[in-house]
């Protein structure tokens, strides 16, 4: 018989603006209040700040943005060195290199595909100034083990949650372990403003510093003094305007992408050559991504499960290249040295993640990867 035409086509990420975003975006166009001041914004920052479990919450231009504001609030600086997990978004290292530091990284673990709390002792030096753990695809790191470490050689701990908003270690919400959490509202993001981002934190003074450093360092009391080199790293009212009217809907977004990883596994567990995400005892993943590892005895690698799956329309992403694997990070490293991150980086794959997916577009896609074998 001859096959269909493909009339399908499951984006891997779409975002749902379903809510209010319209009504809001209107006020902000209607009353001009398009740029970086407005009501949307300090409403914005307190009740996502809220959401996660913090006091205080700085709106920037993007989940970059918050990262390096995060570091250059805490004062880091050339000379300096931060951990950070091998295996992330580039993001991670860049702004700890746009700090003027340098990044140290460290092995992913199995269970997690995290950073491996137990390989971080070994990095760190006297020049070790904070810890970034990254909650990789919406699984939160095992903040306990984070935290302990960090209060022992008295480093800050930055996290980066860009891909796990609402994410709880032991019943609490990520981003507020940290000195600083940090937030992305990308357009794939749990929550978007199209391109926005958001460092929250429990201390007073880091949110201040925060919130200057972002207009360029420009003096509260004296307008157009500005003491130090700031930056400008705000975010319009048209940004969080729409992300005012997303964070209404994120019980819905988290309650969507945990059915969705559900379905996925229901539908994928004993399939021989696959190994699925894991969620461990204390973690509440959102499964920002659902990710599954291609294993040697699946029958195609993962590279031509991509392709096959692209046949059928479905849309997929490759794991992210480890740092190490980078160019400009790669001088004196070496696969072997991260073993777990290599291997992970090698056979994962992000799945059609979609809060709009329904269980027949799942099924669509567990079909098309158990006949690619
Ligand atoms: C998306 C992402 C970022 C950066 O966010 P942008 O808003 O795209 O700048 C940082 N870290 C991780 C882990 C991310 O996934």
């Amino acid at each position: 018989m001859e096959k269909q035409p493909v009339a399908r086509h499951i984006p891997v990420s779409e975002p749902l603006l379903g809510g209010n975003e319209e009504k809001y975006v209107l006020e902000c166009v209607r009353s001009s209040w398009i740029s970086s001041i407005g009501e949307f914004i300090p409403e914005f920052e307190v009740k996502f700040a809220k959401f996660c479990g913090a006091k205080y919450g700085v709106a920037v231009m993007n989940g970059t943005a918050a990262l390096q504001l995060a570091l250059a609030a805490l004062g880091i600086k050339n000379g300096d060195e931060v951990i950070v997990p091998d295996l992330t978004f580039v993001a991670t290292a860049n702004a700890v290199m746009h700090a003027g530091a340098k990044p140290v990284f460290v092995d992913a673990e199995q269970g997690t595909w995290n950073i491996d709390t137990e390989k971080i002792m070994a990095t760190i030096t006297k020049k070790t100034k904070a810890i970034i753990p990254v909650h990789l695809y919406g699984h939160p790191c095992d903040m306990g083990a984070i935290m302990k470490v960090a209060k022992e050689h008295n480093l800050f701990v930055v996290e980066d949650a860009a891909e796990a908003h609402g994410a709880e270690y032991k019943g609490k919400k990520v981003g507020s372990f940290g000195n600083v959490g940090c937030f992305s509202f990308y357009g794939n993001k749990i929550l978007s403003t199209g391109e926005g981002g958001m460092c929250v934190t429990n201390d007073k003074k880091l949110s201040e510093r925060m919130h200057f450093l972002k207009d360029h360092a420009m003096s509260p009391e004296r307008k157009y003094f500005h003491p130090e080199i700031g930056y400008n790293f705000r975010m319009t009212n048209v940004q969080a305007a729409l992300g005012l009217a997303q964070l209404e809907q994120i019980d819905k977004f988290l309650v969507a992408k945990r059915k969705n990883a559900e379905i996925y596994n229901s539908l994928l567990k004993g399939v021989k050559g696959l190994t699925l995400q894991h969620e461990m005892p204390w973690a509440k993943s959102v499964y920002w991504m659902h990710s599954i590892l291609v294993e040697d005895d699946f029958g195609c690698n993962r590279d031509e499960l991509m392709k096959l799956l692209k046949a059928e329309g479905v849309d997929t992403r490759p794991f992210f290249y480890p740092m190490h694997q980078l160019p400009m990070y790669s001088e004196g490293h070496s696969d072997s040295e991260f073993p777990v991150a290599s291997e992970l980086a090698r056979k994962g794959i992000n799945l059609p993640s979609s809060v709009k997916l329904t269980e027949k577009d799942i099924e669509y896609v567990c079909n098309a990867i158990k006949e690619a074998k």
